[in-house]
């Protein structure tokens, strides 16, 4: 199947409610272009050189979505153009995204990203910590930077059913937030593997790509 088919395909389940984030890591300009020109607008990536490179390349429309983890180095070089950050997880990125987009006089908006996998090796905050950065006495003062929701992980495993309680208790951390700031209504997660069980437990927004473009060239995460 084309990417333009596989696009109709997974945007034919989904909700109206729920956004899809195309991802594009370690794919051609040319695959997002043809996704693009299928009437795709909103694209993920996980690196942000590459993501910056497909941003000058590529009709300036297109919505950016940082999906990755994010060294505080590098915000700089996508503060112009990125559209939301899915990858926070630190009050010291958040404070360096906030002084870039002020450069920029923009405002960036941003997710946290919690840590529900059982996995170490995934990023992601922990509630308590969560919870630690909204009450430090530098948050408000964080004018440039929109707080959108929370982003989560899944393990990686066949089990759908331990998938679905790391979704349950994304959700529950998402309405906690939202019982603070209650403008945050945007909870990502769902995967190729698991969006179907991410969008029954909650999901406002899937990143999916290998059901979309394929396998990647190289194993990405
Ligand atoms: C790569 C990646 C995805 C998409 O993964 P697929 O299994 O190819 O759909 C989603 N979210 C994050 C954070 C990723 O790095």
């Amino acid at each position: 199947m084309s990417v333009k088919e596989n696009l109709f395909k997974i945007k034919s389940q989904l909700p109206d409610s729920v956004t899809l984030v195309a991802v594009t890591k370690t794919k051609s300009p040319e695959i997002v272009l043809e996704a693009y020109q299928s009437g795709q607008v909103v694209f993920g990536e996980n690196k942000i050189q590459e993501m910056v490179a497909k941003w000058e390349e590529l009709p300036k429309d297109i919505q950016w979505h940082m999906i990755g983890h994010v060294q505080r180095n590098k915000v700089k070089y996508m503060a112009p153009f990125v559209s939301l950050i899915h990858g926070v997880d630190s009050l010291k990125l958040l404070k360096e995204i906030d002084k870039q987009a002020q450069k920029h006089k923009r405002v960036i908006n941003c997710l946290f990203q919690i840590h529900i996998a059982e996995e170490t090796t995934k990023f992601g905050l922990t509630e308590d910590e969560l919870v630690e950065i909204l009450a430090d006495e530098e948050f408000p003062l964080l004018q440039h930077i929109n707080i959108q929701g929370v982003m989560g992980m899944a393990s990686f495993t066949d089990k759908m059913d331990q998938i679905r309680q790391e979704f349950q208790l994304l959700k529950s951390v998402f309405e906690r937030l939202k019982q603070k700031i209650p403008e945050v209504n945007i909870l990502s997660m769902g995967m190729s593997g698991d969006y179907q069980t991410a969008i029954e437990e909650g999901s406002t927004m899937v990143r999916i790509g290998s059901s979309i473009f394929g396998e990647r060239n190289y194993p990405g995460k």
